[in-house]
């Protein structure tokens, strides 16, 4: 077969298993198994490809037929100019993921010896990019799976970044405090996974992804928790549903946060909660 004629035939398998992106799928798993670039695509179209190849393209077009998310099956995601490596253990880092990342840049430019904790830190993705991008004093991520740390540890060896990383269901294993803590805790109410695209509801983590009955339990235990672990003044920055803004900033209000601001992501959802920890009024007896 021919280049041009497996990603045909990629295409239909793709699109009669209903994804929405069949052409680019197909063209990605296929420069995936050839390393092909669109470059030399488009100059060699009738190359032919090798039976192991065409083989190996077969099983994923079948792989992908059955849902399995793309990433999954090349094993990495982009995020914010960087590749990570993904498996079915950890959520696969979104763009609007990176309006978190941005945010929490632009306050570590003030902070330049600042201690970040990312919490629920997946891949790593968020705590890489930010030890990666910007100088600051300690990275640390948190995360109840161990299997989530090994990815999110080889992450870090790849982008060759210092981060340790913590098994902790939320704040159990964590000591000290931070100057920020970034999160994107589960936030998926429990009763809407199951109208999720297949690629999600069926394959990846649904422990990243169920915020529990309101989708606010983690928004809640974080915030709560979060006085112990911040410093006065400190910053505490959530990705939140398209459809959280108010109640978490009101969650952020009725712990006394202050400076609480939403940020909207490309597609001009809600995407990104933040507020800062009082900073208590001492009381000066003479
Ligand atoms: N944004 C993710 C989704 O759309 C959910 C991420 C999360 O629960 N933290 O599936």
């Amino acid at each position: 077969m021919t280049i041009q004629e497996i990603w045909d035939k990629g295409k239909d398998i793709l699109q009669a298993a209903g994804v929405l992106e069949y052409k680019t799928d197909a063209w990605l798993l296929l420069s995936y198994v050839t390393g092909i670039s669109r470059a030399a695509f488009l100059c060699h179209r009738n190359m032919p490809i090798s039976k192991e190849q065409e083989a190996y393209c077969n099983q994923l077009f079948a792989e992908r037929a059955k849902r399995i998310p793309l990433q999954y099956l090349t094993g990495e995601q982009g995020f914010m100019g960087l590749t990570f490596q993904v498996n079915p253990y950890v959520l696969i880092p979104r763009q609007d993921t990176e309006i978190l990342v941005e945010e929490a840049g632009k306050i570590l430019k003030e902070k330049q010896d600042a201690k970040v904790l990312d919490l629920c830190t997946g891949s790593g993705c968020i705590i890489i990019s930010l030890a990666y991008l910007y100088k600051f004093g300690l990275a640390v991520g948190a995360d109840i799976s161990g299997e989530a740390l090994k990815v999110a540890r080889e992450n870090a060896k790849r982008h060759k970044v210092d981060v340790s990383f913590v098994q902790s269901d939320l704040f159990t294993g964590i000591s000290g405090r931070f100057d920020i803590i970034v999160s994107n805790p589960p936030y998926i109410c429990t009763g809407v996974i199951a109208s999720l695209e297949p690629e999600v509801r069926e394959y990846e983590p649904i422990l990243a992804l169920n915020g529990k009955e309101d989708g606010l339990y983690f928004y809640q235990n974080i915030i709560k928790q979060a006085e112990e672990y911040l410093v006065p003044g400190g910053d505490l920055l959530f990705e939140i549903g398209y459809d959280q803004g108010e109640q978490v900033s009101g969650l952020l209000a009725a712990y006394g946060y202050t400076d609480i601001k939403i940020k909207k992501d490309l597609a001009g959802l809600n995407r990104v909660c933040m507020g800062k920890r009082k900073v208590e009024k001492r009381c000066l007896i003479n």
